[in-house]
């Protein structure tokens, strides 16, 4: 029988909450003089103290990584070892679920239902990436007495910097295939989010990666995440956080060791709905819906922007707003909860400020948009607001433009094809892009046509989930380098090229 809201209270209070560093194997409590406080965001209450993270603290995890990796005790191992070990990490993921995703669901504000949902999708990371390694090829030429082969090696010290969302899947994202490839690693996880990438590490540790190999650093961005960047013995940094963040990542890189850099970025993602697809309205609003407002829209991936075809337009947003009004913000502990808190404070003021802003410019506010109070038997309130969707801004405006990562829906209208296009593709992202329309010919010139890394298309809205062994990257300022599948893999190899005669 699946917990109350009553018993996830119980759970959280008996939940051991520590902020702390995995460095060369050992879990150390981190220093908390910051004075500042993190909040959950269901209620408002304090859980700690922000830890403070120092540069020096960053170059131990590098140091421990590098000796880890210089001694061999990780990608020395044979990769059936290394499999083995991943697999058993995955399997102690699950059997920590409910505490990993209780941390994730008081730190982000994210239901309850859907933490534990996301706590398989990284042990199926870690595990895909352990099944796909022994298949991950090289190529090879044969002639006469010449060959020749490419031998993929691990690049070396991994520093992998993450944001806030999803916290354990944008964790095991980064470990899994560094990992496996036999590469040691340094996680510096958001300074909001910190409890299940430490917890993450030290199961690590239980599974049987050795000491050393994978190191978490807590801190700021401004100063772990900085000397991360600059630190000339990490030879990768895998990067997912906001596009403005990327481009200061780059410099360091630059400037210091020319480091091999992955930067999963930001987004705004249009939904283009189509008249074609006149007859199935009801389920494409549905999903328009879901792709915008999930994860209370801090998601990369978020249809953010509704490109809507001009004779439809007005019914099918009639069925939208009446779809939005049913995510009805709610505590994060009570199971049945769609749509739950906003990260903090600070970001539901961010969030707030763009409806307020973008009315003053001239868009309607629709449905939604208002800070709201959730009943959580607590004396401190949580962050909440009401999904909004806005019609009517220009499509130069920050409505249109900027990513908000907040329930924030902007509609616009197109007449024709090429307008469309034009809409979709007129921002610097190029994450994902939407697009529901019935007729083939058109599909196929969206998936040329759109300047984004992923492209989803549908006819009806039949929900199925899509499959990740297929590589993907972003595209323009959305950022570079494969994650997932084959590709994904290589990311975290250098190529060496083996001519031999004989
Ligand atoms: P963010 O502010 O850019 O922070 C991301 C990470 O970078 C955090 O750990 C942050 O540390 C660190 N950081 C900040 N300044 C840094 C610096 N100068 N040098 C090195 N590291 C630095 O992003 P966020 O608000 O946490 O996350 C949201 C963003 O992530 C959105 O733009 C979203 O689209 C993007 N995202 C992209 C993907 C994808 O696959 N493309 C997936 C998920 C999220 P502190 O926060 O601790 O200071």
């Amino acid at each position: 029988m699946s917990k109350s809201t009553t018993d996830w209270k119980k759970t959280a209070d008996q939940l051991d909450i520590r902020v702390q560093n995995v460095i060369d194997g050992r879990v150390i409590e981190c220093a908390n003089r910051t004075g500042v406080e993190k909040r959950a965001a269901r209620n408002g209450e304090p859980i700690y103290m922000a830890p403070e993270g120092t540069a020096e603290e960053a170059d131990k995890a590098v140091d421990s990584a590098l000796r880890s990796f210089n001694d061999k005790r990780w990608r020395g191992k044979s990769l059936s070892e290394r499999q083995s070990i991943i697999a058993a990490l995955a399997g102690l993921i699950e059997e920590n679920a409910e505490q990993l995703a209780l941390y994730d669901c008081l730190e982000v504000g994210k239901p309850i239902s859907h933490a534990l949902g996301e706590v398989p999708i990284a042990a199926g990371m870690l595990r895909d990436c352990a099944h796909l390694a022994d298949k991950f090829y090289s190529s090879f030429i044969a002639d006469g007495s010449y060959s020749a082969h490419i031998r993929r090696k691990p690049v070396g010290v991994v520093g992998a910097i993450i944001g806030w969302n999803y916290p354990l899947i944008m964790a095991a994202h980064k470990v899994a295939p560094a990992l496996i490839m036999g590469n040691s690693v340094i996680l510096k996880p958001s300074e909001n989010t910190v409890l299940s990438a430490a917890r993450l590490a030290e199961l690590a540790l239980d599974a049987g990666v050795p000491e050393g190999v994978l190191n978490v650093v807590q801190g700021s961005g401004a100063i772990v995440g900085t000397r991360l960047t600059e630190h000339s013995n990490v030879d990768l940094l895998s990067f997912t956080g906001s596009t403005a963040t990327g481009k200061t990542v780059m410099i360091a890189a630059g400037q210091s060791n020319m480091k091999r850099l992955m930067l999963e970025c930001g987004g705004k993602s249009p939904y283009l709905v189509f008249e074609d697809c006149r007859d199935y309205m009801d389920a494409i609003a549905a999903d328009v819906v879901a792709t915008a407002f999930q994860n209370q829209s801090a998601n990369c991936m978020a249809g953010s922007r509704l490109l809507v075809q001009q004779g439809i337009a007005d019914e099918f947003l009639e069925k939208v707003i009446s779809e939005t009004q049913s995510f009805v913000p709610n505590d994060p502990f009570d199971p049945d909860t769609a749509f739950g808190a906003i990260m903090n404070e600070g970001h539901l003021k961010r969030v707030l400020s763009y409806v307020e802003q973008g009315q003053t410019d001239g868009a309607t506010l629709l449905c939604g948009g208002e800070r709201v109070r959730v009943d959580t038997n607590s004396d401190t309130q949580g962050y909440y607001m009401s999904p909004a969707v806005l019609r009517g801004m220009s499509a130069e405006s920050a409505l249109a433009q900027e990513e908000i990562f907040g329930p924030i829906l902007s509609v616009m209208t197109f007449r024709d094809d090429t307008e469309a296009i034009a809409l979709a593709n007129n921002t610097c992202f190029g994450l994902s892009a939407y697009a529901a329309t019935s007729d083939f010919g058109r599909s196929q010139r969206l998936s040329e046509e759109l300047r984004a890394g992923s492209v989803y298309l549908t006819a009806t809205a039949n929900p199925f989930s899509a499959y990740h062994e297929l590589a993907r990257e972003g595209h323009r300022q959305s950022g570079f380098g494969a994650e997932y599948g084959f590709p994904g893999l290589a990311s975290y190899t250098v190529g060496t090229t083996v001519h031999q005669w004989t």
